[in-house]
């Protein structure tokens, strides 16, 4: 095992922006197929969502070069998130480099990708997968001691959870764990995010029905409302959800009034308000809005924001009323 390699990956990573870095073996990502049996065994109709179990609990047979798994975690609590958009759209979608390809962070993934090139490791980090990537991220992260799952489903860094990960898998065999002792647990009482979820996907701790999730019906969901959820139920989320996370006292104490502008969101702001939503053109959408998206809208389906606009704007004249 080379450790020296390890090591340098690790500061490379860290040299171009990312806060933390771990490298694991391909083995060490052994429990994830029982963690996903279980999920979909509790929620058999989750099945249809996990389209990528083949390839996510067989990486040695998809890529029978890879040794290691490099997962880096990105913190996008360095930036400010405009108030007028809390609520209404995912942050980590906004504030992901994949959204801006012309921002410096986004340039620095790609510095870091040719530094291992550079370097003659073999990688492949699954951008044509996106949002899903090639492995479960989270997982990787826990596993690489980065950070802890906590009830909400969601992976904890030292702050909070608005992380954007990104792994690569890696012909090398080396290792470079970390030690995350300094993050607590959740209070064994504590129950806000399940609270706070108002489609009751996140229906007890540790649970997940995705077909509920806002953050499905919002995007790969088109907008359609299931049975027995109703439009207020949604809130003014526009694309993706981010109350379980918002709910959560590990994340409360964020300021997103603080931090650095990111590219060019501040721009889009006002295009981003629901009745303008409702009267761009699809070029527009889609030259604009769907990239901020993350992925999760792809551009043929730009009308889904306007059928989640449409909605927010009934909720919203509703309440008013
Ligand atoms: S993201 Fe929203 S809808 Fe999805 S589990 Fe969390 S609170 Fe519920
Ligand atoms: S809201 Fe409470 S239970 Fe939920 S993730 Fe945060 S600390 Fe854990």
């Amino acid at each position: 095992m080379n450790n020296d390699l390890a090591l340098k990956i690790h500061d490379a990573a860290l040299s171009v922006g990312y806060d933390g870095c771990g490298i694991i073996a391909l083995k060490d990502m052994s429990g994830y197929k029982k963690f996903l049996d279980e999920r979909i065994a509790k929620i058999p109709e989750s099945k249809i969502i996990y389209g990528f179990y083949d390839a996510f609990v067989n990486l040695e047979k998809y890529y029978p070069w890879a040794k290691s798994i490099i997962i880096c975690t990105f913190d996008m609590g360095q930036f400010k998130f405009p108030k007028s958009l809390q609520g209404r759209y995912a942050k980590a979608f906004m504030l992901s480099p994949d959204t801006a390809e012309n921002c410096q962070e986004f340039k620095n993934i790609k510095l870091f990708e040719q530094w291992l090139r550079d370097n003659n490791i073999k990688f492949a980090s699954g951008e044509e997968h996106k949002p899903g990537y090639i492995l479960p991220l989270r997982h990787a992260a826990v596993y690489a001691g980065l950070g802890i799952f906590r009830k909400n489903n969601f992976f904890y860094g030292k702050n909070g959870s608005y992380y954007e990960l990104r792994a690569y898998l890696i012909d090398q065999d080396c290792e470079y764990k970390n030690n995350v002792e300094d993050i607590k647990p959740c209070d064994e009482n504590c129950t806000l995010c399940v609270k706070s979820c108002r489609t009751k996907a996140l229906s007890a701790p540790y649970t997940m029905n995705p077909m509920l999730c806002m953050s499905f019906l919002t995007t790969f969901g088109g907008g359609v409302m299931p049975e027995n959820i109703e439009e207020k139920d949604l809130g003014s989320w526009i694309c993706g959800c981010d109350d379980c996370q918002d709910a959560c006292p590990h994340n409360r104490k964020h300021d997103w009034s603080q931090g650095k502008d990111f590219y060019n969101l501040n721009e889009l702001e006002e295009l981003l308000q629901p009745k303008n939503i409702i009267a761009a053109s699809d070029e527009v959408l889609q030259e604009r809005v769907i990239p901020k998206t993350d992925f999760h809208i792809k551009p043929e389906n730009c009308n889904v924001l306007r059928v989640n606009a449409e909605r927010v704007m009934r909720v919203e004249c509703e309440a008013a009323n």
